[in-house]
């Protein structure tokens, strides 16, 4: 069988390679879906994209074109809606069917947004932990969470990572990772005085911050670092020039700013926040210090704009937003407040799907679903599951962006991966 658009050779029938006529196409579709013979549950759910998109099921109406906020390495796209089954599971057990002649049903839906979990400096971080455990052998020690999210923290846990507060709870001479959130010179020079072998995990967008707060520190401007307080990610950047840095918590913050000379101020920021609210802080700053100066390129990160520019897209049509992520997760916080300031009735921030709350759901018709930068897509696909048990089994996946920005390993990680792989030895202590 062929599906529309799309060449599906089906099991039962390999000999068939060309397109037959629509009506015999609708006809097969619902035969091999209706009845689950002739074509795997696999090409069932990438039939049921393909058919949907060429018309069979809803209307899709795309949204305008969203405006590309995310780097250059995004690839951006015009914005778009798709029938999605992002589990073979709840489709098989869903018996989901895109009849070609149904009338239409106004099911409880799903707006599964995309861009959303996993960014490039995650991926990177949580690779970084699992490819030590393997080199070096279990423990490894990790100084702080590798990235902010439950799951992640105990399946590393499980696989070998201990994870610890400082570097004084790490064994003289073992092996530490520095978490993707970035730390301050001193923890490097802390490592080195136990002989740790540090491998260092920060996002190379923060260490990009760190490379900017070195940068106006040496050419004396006064910093104004917008963030939040006592995030890692903070403490990290602060320490690289703390006497020409200053925290701003938000708008209400700019008003307590003293400078030394007002033209010679910069601002920078976290990586995570809200791009809205930060804007907002710089406009207050900008009211009390006019010659205030901005980074030369976004601080906050193409991950975090990425996935707060689809949420604002479909809050406003949704009844509750459910984010997956961690409370200490900054950007996962954010992807909530950005959800309720687009118009979403209720947000909420669950690590689990079995956290939501079923009173949450009571009234909705239509809930929205993403995820923080630091959450593995197997748990939105839990939480998909979650939400068809309970009658919103019509998934769509509103696409603003395609991501394909990737970060290679920690240098000093592919260093010894390289000697490993070429049987020489590889150094278990700082060099
Ligand atoms: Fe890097 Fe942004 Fe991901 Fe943080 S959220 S790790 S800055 S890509």
């Amino acid at each position: 069988m062929v599906a529309p658009g799309r060449r599906l050779i089906c099991a039962t029938c390999p000999s068939t390679h060309t397109q037959p006529s629509r009506p015999i196409q609708a006809l097969i579709f619902w035969l091999t879906t209706r009845t689950g013979h002739g074509s795997s549950a696999l090409l069932r759910g990438v039939a049921s994209v393909s058919v949907t998109r060429q018309g069979y099921g809803r209307v899709v109406t795309p949204p305008p074109l969203a405006p590309p906020l995310g780097e250059s390495r995004s690839a951006p796209v015009r914005s778009r809606r798709s029938a999605t089954l992002p589990s073979w599971s709840t489709a098989r057990r869903l018996g989901r069917v895109n009849e070609p002649d149904a009338k239409p049903v106004h099911r409880k839906r799903v707006l599964l947004a995309n861009p959303r979990g996993y960014c490039a400096g995650v991926d990177r971080a949580v690779q970084t932990v699992e490819e030590a455990l393997k080199l070096y052998g279990a423990p490894v020690y990790v100084r702080k969470q590798i990235v902010h999210n439950k799951h992640v923290v105990s399946t590393l846990e499980a696989k070998g990572a201990i994870f610890v507060e400082e570097n004084e709870e790490v064994p003289h001479g073992s092996t530490v990772v520095f978490s993707a959130h970035g730390v301050a010179p001193e923890v490097h020079r802390q490592a080195k005085a136990r002989s740790l072998k540090a491998i260092d995990a920060t996002c190379p967008l923060v260490t990009k911050v760190h490379q900017e707060a070195r940068r106006y520190a040496a050419q004396d401007y006064d910093i104004l670092l917008i963030g939040h307080e006592g995030h890692e990610e903070v403490v990290g950047t602060s320490g690289e020039a703390p006497a020409h840095i200053q925290l701003v918590d938000g708008p209400d913050d700019a008003d307590k700013i003293t400078v030394r000379d007002p033209e010679k101020v910069v601002w920078l920021s976290q990586t995570t926040l809200s791009v809205d609210e930060t804007m907002e802080t710089v406009a207050r700053l900008k009211r009390r210090l006019p010659m205030l100066q901005s980074p030369p390129t976004d601080d906050i990160c193409y991950a975090t704009q990425n996935r707060q520019q689809v949420i604002k897209q479909i809050g406003a049509d949704c009844d509750v937003v459910l984010v997956v992520g961690s409370r200490n997760s900054s950007n996962s916080v954010r992807l909530v407040e950005v959800a309720i300031d687009a118009g979403a009735r209720a947000g909420y921030l669950i690590d689990f799907a079995h956290e939501i709350d079923d009173a949450w759901l009571a009234d909705a018709t239509t809930v929205g679903l993403t995820s923080g930068a630091s959450v593995p897509d197997e748990l939105v696909h839990q939480v998909v599951d979650h939400l068809a048990e309970r009658g919103f089994t019509d998934v769509e996946q509103v696409t603003t962006v395609e991501e394909t920005i990737t970060f290679s390993l920690p240098s000093e990680l592919r260093r010894d991966m390289k000697a490993a792989a070429a049987g020489t030895d590889v150094p278990v202590t700082a060099s």
